[in-house]
């Protein structure tokens, strides 16, 4: 038996899951959210039992503490049986294009990007270190969203401003999401049966982020975000692809810079268009004929289409198109207007297919008789590729 716990640590929450790869099977799962309020809570879910803490968890250890206190309560689980503990880190910069065994070495590397995800990578590193604590005597690997993307070309990554300027800052395109596109496009090659090293895939990840990547032979050679996961598509709050001229505008106009960063991260994509980040509640006003719902979904699908026609021509076509996330699995309509007029270009999906329920975890394959494009919904799971690309990497690091 394997068993590898994988965190997700953010500014006041720690996302869990226990997974025994030897199924791969979730033994349990849950969350420890609103750390340091007066509110914290722990929803713990185990082999169908739920189990709710409420109570102050003044900080990351005592959520952890308190995660093994929901343990304890429902599947009791010996710490030493641990192969390993995955971590979700956001931002490895270009240093990691693989997943890291954690030590001394890499902890600092990790310090030295919080420059470039400042919001993420504390919160990532405060809970590895408290991780590191709590569970001594098992490898601890970091998984960044950006190593699946270190594969891409300069042509792809290369910002054309100023090279001095762009080493100083690190400044390039990093792309995000990495476990999910690489979990997604293998599914879709094992799914097809065609093998991934000769295979040529886009996927999006369509969630309350968003971002689209090509991927030729395996390997990442284009995503949509770039030095942060603000670039590319419309998303829930976040802008997606801006003149950057505008940012200046605002700026010269008075805003500060915390402002344009609130704007651009938090108060634009669906929500700044129509005041709600959820394209259920957008499909819903836009139902009733509300106007600026109506626009924002046209706007949001704008993006989506203007990436897979980069992409079809990046990769020269493509054998399959892959849909998922939350919008990505769960949205038909979004689906079709993707989809919409590009037979010429080899995609066609069929209506009856896309409006087919599936069941969790379920690949489905929406495409028309005849188009040469094969268009999925392949349902993303994060957690699962963290586990095993840290179950990979623990196994070849003792081969070393
Ligand atoms: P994720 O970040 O992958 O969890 O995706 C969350 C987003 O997916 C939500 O904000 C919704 O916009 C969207 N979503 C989830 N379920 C559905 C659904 N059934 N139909 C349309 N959108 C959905």
């Amino acid at each position: 038996m394997s068993l590898i716990l994988v965190l997700n640590s953010g500014s006041s929450s720690i996302k869990y899951e226990l997974i025994d790869m030897a199924g791969p099977v979730t033994v349990a799962e849950g969350l420890v959210e609103r750390i340091g309020e007066e509110t914290s809570r722990v929803e713990h879910v185990a082999q169908g039992m739920s189990y709710l803490i409420e109570r102050p968890l003044v900080d990351h250890r005592a959520g952890l503490a308190a995660m093994a206190e929901a343990f304890d309560a429902t599947v009791p689980v010996d710490p030493a049986a641990l192969t390993a503990v995955g971590h979700r880190v956001v931002h490895g910069g270009d240093r990691f294009s693989q997943p890291a065994v954690i030590d001394d070495e890499v902890l600092d590397a990790i310090r030295e990007c919080i420059p470039l995800a400042p919001l993420h990578n504390p919160a990532n590193l405060t809970g590895i270190e408290v991780a590191l604590q709590a569970f001594p005597d098992c490898p601890h690997v970091a998984v960044f969203d950006t190593a699946f993307h270190q594969t891409m070309p300069p042509a792809s990554y290369r910002y054309a401003i100023d090279r001095e300027v762009a080493a100083a800052h690190r400044i390039r395109r990093y792309g995000f999401h990495g476990t999910s596109h690489a979990f997604v496009s293998r599914r879709a090659a094992e799914f097809l049966d065609i093998p991934l090293d000769t295979s040529r895939i886009i996927t999006l990840h369509l969630g309350n982020g968003a971002s689209a990547c090509a991927i030729r032979n395996g390997a990442s050679i284009d995503t949509s975000m770039g030095l942060t996961p603000l670039a590319g598509l419309v998303m829930g709050t976040r802008s997606g692809d801006i003149d950057p001229g505008a940012l200046l505008h605002l700026l010269r106009e008075g805003m500060s810079v915390e402002d344009v960063d609130s704007l651009l991260n938090k108060r634009s994509g669906m929500k700044g268009l129509t005041g709600d980040n959820d394209l259920r509640q957008v499909h819903a006003a836009a139902a009733t004929g509300d106007a600026h719902a109506v626009e924002a979904l046209e706007v949001y699908v704008h993006a989506i289409r203007h990436y897979v026609g980069a992409y079809l021509a990046e990769l020269g076509g493509a054998d399959a198109l892959v849909f998922t996330a939350g919008v990505g699995e769960n949205d038909a309509a979004v689906r079709e207007a993707v989809c919409a007029g590009l037979a010429p270009l080899g995609i066609a999906i069929d209506a009856g297919k896309n409006a087919s329920t599936r069941g969790p975890n379920e690949v489905v394959n929406l495409t028309a008789r005849g188009a040469p494009v094969q268009v999925l919904v392949v349902p993303t799971n994060e957690e699962l590729e963290i586990a095993t690309q840290s179950l990979a990497s623990v196994r070849s690091s003792a081969i070393e």
